[in-house]
């Protein structure tokens, strides 16, 4: 038999968990950023808000597809651009 909770519990504990992942969904490691419309490479974000390699500018998700830089991910194959 299932545990009874009221329905109003029920519902904040929801919302808390999805303030949680809209806070973390930024920090996915599956997500790479470019640094602008002309960055031909992905990188890796830091918690800081920068690229793990330190090249600067707004960080924007990279399209699908799009190579990885070396440095913030090392040991990668490199992907083509
Ligand atoms: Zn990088």
């Amino acid at each position: 038999m299932g545990e009874v909770i009221s329905l109003q519990q029920a519902r904040r504990a929801r919302y808390r968990r999805r303030l949680a992942l809209a806070e973390h969904a930024v920090m996915h490691p599956a997500l790479r950023w470019v640094t602008g419309e002309g960055d031909s490479v992905a990188h890796r974000r830091t918690p800081a808000g920068a690229t793990a390699c330190g090249v600067q500018g707004p960080l924007l998700l990279a399209a699908a597809g799009t190579g990885r830089c070396a440095d913030c991910y090392p040991g990668a194959r490199r992907e083509p651009a």
